[in-house]
């Protein structure tokens, strides 16, 4: 079949329109690509508002705060629009996935009957089928099935939402840590690790689509150990760390940079403290949640590890790598925290030097340990210190910024910038920076003065290009961004 048929053709199939709107972390992002694959393949095409889709998905998020309440109040708004689709004569399908989809279940076709589709998160592989059954009646599909949904699903391709120069790559899911706050291991179920040749696999085809970085996802993603099964069979290794996983996919030609999220601090070994000094394409940042400062809430929170065990790693990870840029989350007011524990965080936050960080007020999640705890901190205790770290953590932001002015820094452009001729990229420490500089240097990295720091993002000049100039990387300036130093 020649192209423009091909083309044509898939035109003529893809009557219908999709509308996904996700909530959480970016394994939700990487999720809700990856139905939008599966559902492109049974003639769906992605749409940007619900008022003219067949099917819409809330790909839910179950960690925080009043998530189910949000959910419920955006499904009232969408059955408005169900309604009036069904008063022209259309059918508008309505599912829920995600975590929210997973805790609720059948609560969430009791309470929001209109409602066609309620799954979890293991099931996306199952969603062609499982929209056939509900195109009868309303489907609640929370099991944890046996089989990898990653096994099922279809290869994403140039349309997919994930096939840009920075994509993401879930390589572990669930967890079995059990952290006393957290509905992860109940709403994603037990640790799972992806096969190192399914990995490799999908990162090569994310290459072949344009990524020259791969962000590699999981709820504890320095936990993975993947079966290594076809690759290393007298190596000794029946299964990889994340390490070597790094080592290896740093090998793929094309892939420039590599980064991973999000890690608990016990499981930060040292081979992966080491790839940080030797694998030139594993960014210098890492994000490694600390919830506390304070020893006796680090035990409460079962996190398994002391705040100096904390320090310990973050001097091991400095020897190793002394530019890296560390990031945090932190939850304030957990039951039983005194003024004393929060002083431990405070210290702890001062002491770092975070370049970025997130603070969260505890939030009792049904069905966890710490959430029937009798000593919950009162609403207005746990504002004042999230304020006060706050202040911290953005002073301490602030100071990372700055201090970048007047530095030249490689910097991997990804998108269009907000006036003619920017581009948009992040520099290894993955700030963003705009920059005076051509479509053509879309995808590569270039040097960058960095002449402005603001709270969020960094400008700067090129030092390889203006808009309109020469679209090739002088070969000097493309030797150095290939060394990535900055
Ligand atoms: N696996 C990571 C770790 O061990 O640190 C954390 C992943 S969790 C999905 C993301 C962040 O949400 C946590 O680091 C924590 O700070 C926050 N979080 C989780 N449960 C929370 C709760 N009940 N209340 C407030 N914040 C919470
Ligand atoms: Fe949740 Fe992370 Fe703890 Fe697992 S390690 S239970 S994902 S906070």
């Amino acid at each position: 079949m020649n192209s423009r048929r091909g083309e044509k053709e898939r035109d003529n199939i893809l009557t219908k329109k999709l509308y996904v709107k996700t909530y959480g972390c970016q394994m939700n992002v990487y999720d809700s690509a990856r139905m939008a694959d599966s559902l492109a393949v049974h003639g769906y095409a992605p749409t940007s508002t619900p008022d003219d889709a067949d099917l819409v998905i809330l790909n839910t998020c179950h960690i925080r705060e009043k998530a189910v309440e949000k959910v419920y109040s955006e499904l009232g708004r969408l059955n408005q629009i169900k309604k009036a689709r069904r008063g022209d004569g259309r059918r508008m399908m309505l599912a829920v996935s995600g975590c929210v989809g997973q805790a609720e279940g059948t609560e969430l076709l009791r309470r929001a009957p209109f409602v066609d589709l309620v799954m979890g998160p293991q099931n996306y592989h199952r969603l062609p089928e499982l929209l056939r059954r509900a195109e009868v009646r309303g489907v609640v599909d929370t099991e944890f099935p046996v089989e990898s949904k990653f096994d099922h699903l279809p290869d994403a391709d140039p349309a997919s939402a994930n096939s840009g120069i920075s994509a993401f790559l879930t390589i572990q899911e669930g967890c079995d840590r059990f952290c006393t706050f957290c509905v992860v291991p109940y709403t994603r179920g037990a640790e799972y690790s992806r096969p190192v040749k399914h990995v490799e696999a999908e990162a090569r085809r994310l290459v072949a689509l344009g990524a020259r970085e791969i962000m590699l996802l999981g709820q504890n993603v320095n936990a993975y150990h993947g079966d290594s099964e076809g690759y290393s069979a007298d190596d000794g290794h029946s299964e990889y760390s994340l390490a070597d996983l790094i080592c290896r996919l740093a090998e793929l030609d094309g892939l420039k940079r590599l980064r991973y999220t999000t890690s608990h601090p016990r499981n930060l070994s040292a081979d992966l403290i080491a790839a940080h000094g030797d694998v030139a394409a594993l960014m210098p940042f890492l994000h490694l949640p600390v919830q506390s400062g304070s020893d006796r809430i680090l035990k409460a929170m079962n996190r398994h590890h002391t705040a100096d065990d904390y320090r310990r790693r973050i001097e091991e990870l400095r020897r190793a790598r002394p530019d890296i840029a560390l990031s945090s989350d932190f939850i304030v007011g957990f039951p039983g925290e005194t003024d004393t524990d929060f002083e431990a965080t405070l210290e702890l936050a001062r002491d770092v030097g975070y370049a970025q960080a997130y603070s969260f007020k505890y939030s009792p999640r049904p069905g966890t340990p710490a959430s029937n705890q009798n000593d919950q901190v009162p609403e207005n205790i746990k504002r004042e210190r999230l304020e006060a770290l706050q202040k911290i953590l953005s002073r301490s932001q602030a100071t990372f910024n700055t201090s970048m002015i007047g530095r030249t820094l490689p910097v991997l452009f990804e998108r269009p910038g907000r006036h003619t001729n920017q581009l948009l990229g992040r520099t290894a420490y993955g700030q963003w920076v705009h920059a005076d500089m051509s479509e053509e240097y879309r995808g590569s990295i270039a040097d960058v003065v960095i002449t402005e720091a603001h709270t969020n993002s960094l400008a700067g000049q090129a030092v390889v290009a203006h808009a309109g100039a020469a679209t090739e990387m002088p070969k000097e300036a493309a030797a150095r961004a290939e060394g990535q130093t900055g």
